[in-house]
């Protein structure tokens, strides 16, 4: 992690910590403190300096002084000695001159050879010390005894007064050796000596200690309060005396000699660190707070990317299908009209394509939503590949796609775009590592003539759709005017429908089916009619897909179911008891978990056997959803009933069903019995699955069996059913039941009623 640092990272960290206005005063403070000791240490140094000239010059002074004073005793010695014969008054009056010249002198005084004081003047306060011997002690005679001998004068050191108090005394022998009469000796009283040597200021700023042979003999000032800090010493140089003079300055001389600078330096140091800490405080709250903003600024800038991709997204979002990726239903209809406005100030024509799966909702109820989903993601895929500048593909939801050309010039235009909208299923779709073939239908609508506005246009799209639908899927209808009123006309059907049942309003009809092996007819088609209250009887064809697509025809199956077990058991006891009845049942009515027990219920409620019923179904069912399927027919065979595929031959090439699942019954398709006998191919098709139904045990049905040469081909092949108008068309049960009775149906006669 702290190798990720980068130094200058690490530095201006370090900058913007706390603790660096800390460290910038700290800093300050130690050179505040080292300036101040130093120049404390010079201040001191300055001192002794000072307060060494002080004693040196006192010392001089001394020195100068007693030399002064001991010249001028000298003199009057001298004086004495060249005039031995002078008397004391003499004497007294050359004293008294002295006196008077110095006047610092407690006294003067002639002193006999023998060291006994004779002469003092003035008397007055020396009186006692007349006949006093000044060699009191043994080392004071010594050095007097040595003066008198070399002639050269002495100093007595500092002693106690005979007239009281410290005092010194300076001897001046009166000749040398031999000669020598006496001395004269001028005696200081130590105070007065030092009010004479010492001016006020000295006084006021020291104590002065005298240390004859390094002991302290005379201390001047004792009273003074002085720095224990300070003092100097020096030597006296005067001849007899080993002097030393300590000076020791006064607490207020050492305060007077400090100066300022130190505290000065000091004070200024340590503003200028306060200074200096506080500036570098500012500078790193506003670097901070400049960093501070910037990241708000960054995260914001941030968020607004965030929020600008989201947006983006929702707007893709909104405008796009989130299973396909295609524009959704939304977007396109926005574009539609955009394009429109376009089209309507260009005068060019725009076209918009419908797009159903064929058969998609079966196959994703059957293989799964995923796989469903799948299908339609690769789909879409394939259907975006045409999308350009010209063309918008969407996806509507379900199975439902949409396609907006615009810039139509002409029919042949459109026709160009559902070719390519065809090729996209020409080959199958790999989903989950199976292929499934897909086709699709397609409704379109151009706009000006099919419509204005783009709701219309969708309207028309979709009844054009439509009517492809009912046209058998995989193909296109364009939007007619027409159309409309069958679309008015489905709306209210399916309206209408919704109320049939409880009304009562349906009705089978029956188309016998004759056996060609025997001539008789063994078994009906039971094909549901609907008495329209106003319409009057309708076809299947016009509402079964109807109800298929509603749902409704799940409750209409089991009518059927019903209403053909009621049949049969009202034929018992009838001549038609041995008659089956065949119902038809739609892929979505097999979806119904519930069929074969509903169906088992009505045969047991009306006491109908079970091998009495057949059931048809197409092709596709045994197709699609195969687990599912294959396990209701299985449980209708065991039954007992019978399974019929319907309108064999067309849609499917796959044949292996036949093999898995348990088919009694084969109905060629109509398709090719129509030209059995003009077309080679429907021959030889007709004449393959009679051969292939029966080599499998499965018995053949021809349906819309019309001539009589249609008949004899079947008959000539083998088939062993017929059905269709040649025999009878499908008929309201009591003209079945008439038809029967009158025997007409077994030959091959047609008989018509009905639809
Ligand atoms: P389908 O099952 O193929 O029924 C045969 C259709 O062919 C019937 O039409 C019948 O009238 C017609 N037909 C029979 N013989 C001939 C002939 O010689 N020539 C011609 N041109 N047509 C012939 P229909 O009754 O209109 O039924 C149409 C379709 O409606 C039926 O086709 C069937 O798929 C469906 N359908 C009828 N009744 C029911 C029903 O109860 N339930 C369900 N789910 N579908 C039904
Ligand atoms: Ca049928
Ligand atoms: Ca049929």
């Amino acid at each position: 992690m702290d190798q990720c640092v980068s130094p200058p990272k690490v530095v201006v960290s370090g900058l913007l910590s706390p603790a660096f206005p800390v460290v910038i005063f700290l800093v300050f403070l130690v050179l505040a403190a080292g300036l101040h000791y130093g120049l404390v240490q010079q201040d001191k140094r300055q001192i002794e300096a000072n307060l060494a000239n002080e004693a040196r010059a006192l010392t001089n002074h001394l020195e100068r002084e007693f030399l002064v004073h001991a010249e001028a005793i000298r003199r009057m010695a001298k004086r004495l000695e060249a005039n031995p014969g002078e008397t004391e008054q003499e004497w007294r009056q050359d004293a008294q001159n002295h006196l008077e010249d110095f006047g610092v002198y407690q006294a003067i005084e002639w002193i006999d050879p023998d060291f006994i004081i004779r002469w003092v003047e003035p008397i007055t306060d020396n009186e006692e010390v007349i006949g006093y011997n000044v060699a009191f002690n043994e080392t004071r005679r010594q050095a007097l005894e040595l003066a008198k001998q070399s002639g050269t004068w002495n100093l007595s050191g500092i002693i106690d007064l005979r007239q009281g108090g410290k005092g010194m005394v300076i001897y001046a022998p009166v000749g040398a050796g031999p000669g020598n009469n006496g001395f004269m000796a001028g005696v200081f009283k130590m105070d007065v000596l030092a009010r004479q040597l010492l001016t006020e200021r000295v006084l006021e700023s020291f104590r002065i200690e005298i240390n004859e042979a390094d002991e302290l003999s005379y201390e001047l000032n004792d009273s003074q309060t002085v720095s224990p800090d300070f003092s100097q010493s020096h030597p006296v140089n005067l001849p007899t005396l080993d002097w030393t003079l300590t000076l020791r300055p006064s607490v207020d001389w050492v305060e007077n000699q400090y100066s300022d600078w130190p505290v000065m330096t000091f004070a200024t140091f340590l503003l200028m660190g306060l200074l200096t800490s506080l500036t570098t405080l500012l500078v790193q709250l506003i670097l901070k707070r400049r960093r501070d903003l910037l990241k708000t600024r960054q995260e914001l800038d941030l968020e607004i990317e965030q929020r600008m991709a989201i947006q983006q997204d929702l707007v893709r979002l909104e405008s796009t299908d989130t299973l396909t990726g295609l524009a959704n239903r939304r977007f396109f209809m926005e574009d539609l009209s955009h394009t429109l406005n376009i089209a309507d100030r260009q005068m060019r024509q725009v076209a918009l394509v419908m797009l159903d799966l064929d058969r998609f909702q079966t196959l994703n109820d059957s293989l799964g939503h995923q796989v469903g989903d799948e299908l339609l993601i690769k789909v879409s895929e394939r259907l975006n590949r045409l999308s350009n500048e010209r063309l918008l593909v969407a996806y509507s939801g379900g199975d439902e796609f949409m396609f907006c050309q615009q810039q139509v010039d002409n029919l042949d235009d459109i026709i160009h775009l559902l070719g390519q909208i065809k090729q996209c299923f020409a080959q199958p779709f790999d989903v989950q590592g199976q292929s499934h073939s897909i086709t699709c239908t397609m409704g379109v609508a151009v706009y000006p003539q099919s419509g204005l506005d783009g709701d219309t246009l969708m309207r028309n799209a979709d009844v054009a759709l439509y009517r492809a639908k009912e046209q058998g899927r995989n193909t296109y209808q364009f939007y007619t005017e027409g159309m409309q009123e069958r679309e008015v006309m489905r709306l209210e059907l399916d309206k209408d429908l919704s109320q049939a049942l409880a009304n009562n309003e349906f009705v089978l009809f029956y188309q016998p089916q004759l056996n060609l092996d025997s001539g008789e007819i063994q078994s009906v088609e039971a094909l549901i009619r609907w008495r329209h209250p106003r319409r009057g009887l309708l076809s299947p064809i016009e509402f079964i897909p109807l109800a298929e697509e509603s749902g409704r025809i799940t409750d209409i199956g089991r009518w059927v179911v019903m209403a053909a077990c009621r049949q049969l058991a009202a034929w018992k006891g009838t001549p038609q008891e041995r008659l089956r009845i065949a119902v038809n049942l739609s892929g979505r009515e097999l979806d119904d978990e519930n069929l074969v027990d509903h169906i088992r219920e009505a045969m047991t409620l009306e006491g109908v056997p079970a091998d009495r019923l057949e059931v048809e179904l197409t092709e596709e069912i045994f197709i699609q959803n195969i687990e599912h399927n294959l396990n209701q027919l299985t449980r209708l065979h065991q039954l007992g009933i019978h399974l019929s595929i319907d309108d064999f031959g067309v849609g499917y090439s796959s044949l292996g069903y036949l093999r898995d699942f348990p088919v009694d019954l084969l109905k060629i398709d109509r398709s090719f019995i129509t030209n059995v006998t003009e077309r080679h191919d429907d021959a030889v098709i007709t004449r393959a699955v009679i051969n292939l139904a029966h080599n499998l045990g499965i018995q053949v049905v021809a349906e819309g069996v019309e001539t009589e040469e249609q008949l004899s081909f079947l008959k000539n092949h083998r088939c062993n059913v017929a059905q269709g108008y040649l025999i009878s068309r499908p008929i309201p049960v009591a003209d079945l039941e008439q038809a029967l009775a009158s025997g007409i149906l077994s030959v091959t006669s047609a008989v018509g009623s009905g639809l």
